[in-house]
């Protein structure tokens, strides 16, 4: 920029005392010198930097104005056209701000040498020369958009135009089920598969007629293939001599044509004259046999086959022959790649299926399993929403467990009962609903009344059963109008059914999870989950030099009470000392039961007087309690042991053993009190 700037001030002081001349020419050469180098570093990119394109268009501007100043010697000469030519130069390549940015420099420029080289500056020498410069930018700029707009939009067409063409051609071969399926992705791919299957057939026909041709000295042999409705025979493939022939498509009451169609059986015509009337012929009629068969596909009409020669020889019987076999292997033809496009589609789907399988295999958890079920069902189709409800058989109620995507209000936790809304009719009928997909909010429910979805076009209910039980229901919904139509249905339901399998699975994990660490009396933890769990809570506890407390609480005299009132009603009164523990702790704080009717707690943060007062008060509370049983009441005790880290040991089985003896200790000093371990320091017993 600066060398611009520098290459500016020599043409001002060119204008105010003329350079020697070959300093001149120095300096254009030098001037030549940059501006090809600069636009060579331009081409090299697309876009541009605005900065490049800035100096490149400084550059040209003192080009144009040291033109002006050498031969006109002024600004006001013929020359001066130049600087209009760098301005539309310019315009081309730079974004308009940088080109108004040039504009406005260089009126600065222009300015400044009027005033100080030629000493005059009039407002009417400039103004029109600004207007010019930035007219003549503003239409240069706009006519080259326009002219890209155009071009880009020819191209787009010409782009749909071969899809559709495409698309038309392998819908008549029944290769593609419309609708197509949606999103972009899909589309492509199925482009890719459709592209292949429809080449692949073009050139299996145009073999079979290659041959029919050679082999029977035809002038014209083409396969007609029926549209959709069955009124039209578009040419599917054709092999011939003539150059006029007619594009098509045909009517199916068309002559020949017609009357192979109706009788569903060949024809064969000879001794025609130049004025008989063949379809694809544009006037006269070049040929004087013409031979026709209809092409079937397991026994439907889809086309039919003429050939015809010019010469006055009718269609024997084995040349018939012929020209059916072409007939039946251009069926084949279609048929096998009708195989191949669906075995294909199958694959892709499979894999998809085997991708979800897989995910879903590896989720562990209620919530792995519905992400891992979202997310293989957003891979199936365009999912903009996905809710899961879980139903529970013994209440008949549904609660929607989690949702992804967004909606008018928060839904996860909602409960509500068995209604009419899709999601339980869904669960009770085990059929996935609404019937074709499309949703609509304003007749349709999907949870409750109250309980809004996001409003969109396209909406399944899946149900998840697995064994004839109904575990749920998954959501999915899409802005996507026809998102859930047919083919990706059926696969969205072999989704729902592993995931309902998954989701049975991780229900059953986590109750074997829980069953191995709850005590089946109480609820509380067992030994070996409060083993587990002391080890990680004294190794923080060491971590952060935190003081630790364990309790050991044991029923004073329980053999009596199974003695005297029986082993049930000792289970009762274990039950009613575990409550009381349990209310007594911190959410933090762990209890279980130890083994027969005695608990361990273990409080982290608390020492042996925090710990001494939550022993006294489930002391003072069981102690208060009154069970009933068979008509008696019973009432017990019991006593504890208190030992804390560091002070009474450093690890568990110190730790343990150090409570354990403080509880002996409470037991022999008579029972029904709280010993804290003689090792913490003082003997605390309270009774
Ligand atoms: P102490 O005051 O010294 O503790 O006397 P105790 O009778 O309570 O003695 P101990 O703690 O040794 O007694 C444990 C008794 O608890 C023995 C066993 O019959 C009983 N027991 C163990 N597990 C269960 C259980 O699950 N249910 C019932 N009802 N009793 C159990
Ligand atoms: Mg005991
Ligand atoms: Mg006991």
């Amino acid at each position: 920029m600066a060398g611009a700037m520098l290459l500016a001030a020599v043409v001002a002081l060119h204008a105010a005392h003329p350079l020697d001349e070959w300093l001149f020419y120095g300096f254009v050469a030098l001037l030549l010198l940059l501006i090809s180098a600069r636009a060579w570093q331009r081409t090299g990119t697309v876009e541009g930097s605005k900065w490049l394109d800035i100096e490149l268009g400084v550059l040209l501007m003192v080009a144009a104005y040291a033109a002006a100043v050498h031969v006109d010697g002024s600004f006001d000469g013929r020359y001066y056209a130049l600087v209009y030519v760098a301005i539309g130069v310019m315009s081309a390549f730079a974004k308009p701000a940088s080109s108004l940015a040039v504009i406005a420099l260089m009126m600065l420029f222009e300015g400044a040498v009027r005033l100080l080289a030629f000493g005059a500056l009039e407002p009417q020498q400039l103004l029109p020369h600004l207007g010019f410069a930035l007219v003549f930018g503003l239409l240069n700029t706009l006519s080259l958009r326009m002219e890209v707009a155009r071009l880009r939009s020819a191209s787009r067409g010409a782009l749909q135009a071969e899809r559709d063409r495409l698309r038309d051609e392998a819908r008549s071969y029944r290769l593609l089920r419309a609708p197509s399926e949606a999103g972009e992705e899909r589309e492509r791919d199925q482009e890719r598969l459709l592209r292949s299957g429809v080449e692949e057939i073009q050139l299996s026909v145009l073999l079979g007629l290659g041959l029919l041709r050679d082999g029977l000295k035809i002038h014209t042999a083409m396969l007609l293939w029926l549209d959709g409705d069955g009124t039209r025979l578009r040419i599917s493939e054709l092999v011939s001599d003539d150059q006029d022939l007619c594009e098509g498509p045909f009517s199916t009451c068309d002559g020949i044509l017609s009357a192979v169609l109706s009788q569903n059986a060949p024809v064969r015509l000879s001794d025609l004259k130049p004025n008989y009337l063949l379809p694809y012929y544009q006037d006269i009629c070049p040929v004087q046999a013409v031979c026709a068969v209809p092409v079937f596909e397991h026994g439907t009409q889809r086309g039919v086959l003429v050939v015809d020669r010019r010469e006055a020889q009718p269609f024997s019987d084995a040349e018939l022959e012929l020209v059916e076999q072409t007939a039946r292997f251009a069926a084949r033809a279609i048929e096998n790649e009708r195989v191949f496009v669906q075995l294909d589609r199958t694959k892709v789907e499979q894999g998809k299926l085997y991708r979800a399988a897989e995910r879903l295999g590896a989720a562990i958890s209620e919530q792995e399993v519905v992400d891992a079920g979202v997310s293989a069902a957003s891979e199936i189709a365009s999912v903009d929403f996905a809710a899961f409800t879980a139903f529970d058989s013994m209440t008949g109620g549904h609660q929607i467990r989690a949702v992804n995507g967004e909606a008018p209000q928060p839904l996860v936790g909602e409960r509500f009962e068995d209604n009419t809304g899709l999601v339980s009719m869904a669960v009770r009928n085990r059929h996935p609903l609404p019937y074709r997909g499309d949703f609509d909010p304003s007749h349709q429910l999907l949870f409750t009344k109250d309980l809004q979805p996001p409003s969109l076009p396209s909406l399944v209910v899946l149900p998840l059963v697995v064994r004839d039980e109904p575990l749920g229901a998954l959501v999915l919904g899409s802005y996507e109008p026809g998102a859930f139509h047919e083919a990706t249905r059926s696969l969205l339901e072999v989704l729902a059914s592993h995931l309902a399998v998954s989701l049975s699975n991780a229900r059953m994990v986590r109750r074997l999870e829980e069953q191995a660490t709850t005590d089946g009396l109480t609820g509380l933890l067992n030994k070996r989950a409060l083993l587990a769990t002391a080890e990680a809570k004294l190794r923080s506890a060491r971590r952060f030099g935190r003081r630790l407390s364990i309790l050991i609480a044991d029923i004073d005299h329980f053999k009596l009470v199974n003695d005297n009132h029986g082993h049930d009603v000792g289970d009762i009164v274990i039950k009613g000392l575990a409550q009381i523990n349990q209310n007594a702790v911190r959410t933090i704080d762990a209890v279980a039961r130890f083994g027969g009717e005695e608990f361990v707690t273990i409080c982290e943060e608390t020492d042996a007087e925090g710990a001494l007062l939550l022993a006294e008060r489930v002391r003072t509370e069981f102690s208060k309690t009154a069970f009933h049983a068979k008509g008696r009441t019973i009432e017990c005790t019991c006593s504890f042991g208190i030992a804390t880290f560091p002070d009474a040991g450093s690890n568990w089985e110190q730790l343990f053993k150090a409570a354990d003896t403080a509880l002996y200790a409470s037991k022999h000093a008579g029972r029904n009190r709280s010993t804290v371990s003689e090792a913490d320091g003082e003997n605390h017993a309270a009774a």
